[in-house]
């Protein structure tokens, strides 16, 4: 495992550095015991080409949440049968099932944090024990919370987290994308800049933040996955940001 000493070296040194140089670095160390995530959105499509260029076989971890729009699921699988990827599914533990079946309508609106929870940080805490290092495609212009990340981030149960497309602009995505015509979600040109489950997205302005039609309107920016919630293990310490009680109701 890495000091910390030297994941703040090398976090340093990677400003300097392509996506492609990191992913290299970090494939020579970790691989086969690192995986990504991808959400198979437009802007997710660079880091998921040049990822899977350099290591074919690398799993990329897809959270199945059971609330994605179909055009994603369809998106999803014309990438993954023509780029032969080798997608593993996510989907929230079977301990839920009851409660979030009882709220399935209601959980997005009336607790978007305990939903995120439940279909995201949950499985991905659980997919993650597997590996030593996950690469993620987040990058510092797109949230506020984003912009204070490292390019190695060590989490406490030590899988080290790698943003190799971190300082990357919005412009570096699409001219990534033109360059290598990649395909673009279906819902994009609809004015879904952003992509997620069905009941948190709408469509935006062109000069709209990219994230703007993410939770709009319900003070929420993410999903709990890059943020001080992944490293919560227990829902009792995440208690105090959900609405609801799940703990009781489930
Ligand atoms: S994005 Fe919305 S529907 Fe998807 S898990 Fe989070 S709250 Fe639930």
């Amino acid at each position: 495992m890495l000091s910390e000493h030297k994941i703040e070296k090398f976090s340093k040194e990677f400003e300097t550095k392509t996506p492609q140089e990191i992913i290299e670095w970090a494939a020579d160390r970790f691989c086969p015991y690192m995986a990504m995530s991808s959400s198979f959105q437009t802007q997710s499509m660079p880091l998921l080409h040049m990822a899977t260029r350099i290591i074919p076989e690398l799993p990329v971890l897809f959270l199945d949440t059971g609330y994605h729009f179909w055009d994603t699921l369809l998106f999803r699988e014309k990438i993954a049968h023509e780029w032969g990827l080798n997608i593993i599914d996510l989907h929230r533990s079977s301990h839920w099932d009851s409660f979030a079946r009882q709220y399935a309508r209601s959980l997005p609106v009336e607790d978007p944090n305990l939903c995120c929870y439940l279909h995201k940080v949950q499985p991905m805490q659980k997919a993650l024990k597997g590996y030593r290092a996950w690469i993620s495609g987040i990058r510092r212009d797109q949230t506020s919370v984003r912009a204070k990340a490292n390019f190695l981030e060590l989490q406490e149960d030590g899988l080290l987290k790698i943003n190799p497309l971190l300082n990357w602009t919005k412009n570096d995505v699409s001219n990534y994308i033109k360059e290598h015509e990649l395909p673009q979600h279906p819902l994009y040109e609809k004015g879904y800049r952003s992509v997620g489950c069905a009941p948190c997205t709408i469509a935006i302005g062109v000069n709209d933040d990219e994230r703007a039609g993410r939770w709009a309107g319900r003070g929420k920016v993410e999903c709990g996955l890059h943020t001080s919630m992944f490293n919560t293990k227990d829902i009792s310490e995440s208690q105090s940001e959900f609405r609801l009680n799940a703990t009781k109701t489930s």
